[in-house]
């Protein structure tokens, strides 16, 4: 990347050498603007995904969506099949109105994921899908495993079912509260991390499951958004399609960051 913007810089000095030394041959007015051409509008925006694992948790879940609902963003939630069936499905059914997806986060989270049999693993994930489709009419396609700890064979077995399987490449390690000695220090410490961290592109890990990860969120997106940030879903930082077809590998960002 940065190789290639010295390229182009010398390029563009080249051109403007040429540009000095060229006589003017007329002073009229500027050429206009085509008709349907947009203007410049500088930068293009960057972009970010928030995901949120482990949901969802009634008291907690609403509070990210009412922060969704005022900045008018998108997120991805990683759900437990489980958890929707214990606490149902409304705020599930609330997420996709406001335009935000829905990822399974397994059926009831083994901490020992992949060590899972193939007919384990394709339990955990049909079983969490069925109940989440059941909630928003659409077929998921996003996959995050416990821990982010997945073989080869389920790599290829949930691209074979479609779906996407998606890591993350910023942890917010905001579960850490449950430790923390001083919690508005840490809250404020996981607001830096993420928003000195994070760059285009990007996908943030962090959980729906407790008030001071709700806090991180709030602050950390306000000041995204302040920086120029779109917050978006990670489908669309994928650019996943409806005929869109995963690979058998771990998505952790989108364009243009290689791996
Ligand atoms: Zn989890």
């Amino acid at each position: 990347m940065k190789r290639k913007k010295g390229f182009l810089r010398v390029i563009a000095l080249f051109c403007a050498l040429i540009l000095t030394a060229l006589p003017l041959v007329s002073c009229g007015a500027p050429a206009e603007k085509t008709d349907g051409e947009k203007p410049a509008s500088g930068e293009p925006k960057k972009r970010v995904a928030f995901t949120f694992d482990d949901g969802p948790t009634p008291g907690i879940t609403n509070k990210f969506l009412d922060k969704i609902e005022e900045l008018d963003v998108e997120v991805t939630f990683f759900v437990v099949g489980n958890r929707v069936s214990q606490y149902g499905d409304e705020l599930l059914k609330r997420a996709v109105k406001l335009g935000c997806e829905i990822g399974t986060h397994t059926w009831n989270h083994p901490n020992n994921f992949d060590e899972l049999s193939a007919t384990a693993t394709k339990e955990q994930l049909d079983k969490s899908c069925e109940i989440i489709e059941e909630a928003t009419g659409e077929r998921v396609r996003l996959f995050r495993p416990v821990g982010g700890e997945i073989s080869d064979a389920q790599l290829g077995l949930a691209a074979s079912m479609g779906l996407y399987t998606v890591c993350w490449y910023v942890d917010s390690n905001d579960w850490r509260a449950a430790s923390a000695d001083d919690l508005d220090a840490f809250i404020e410490e996981k607001v830096n991390y993420i928003v000195n961290t994070v760059e285009d592109g990007d996908i943030i890990l962090m959980h729906d499951l407790r008030e001071s990860s709700y806090e991180i969120f709030a602050r950390a997106a306000d000041r995204l958004i302040a920086q120029g940030y779109d917050i978006v879903t990670v489908s669309e930082i994928l650019e996943i399609t409806p005929t869109s077809k995963p690979e058998a590998k771990i998505y952790r960002w989108g364009d243009p960051i290689d791996e």
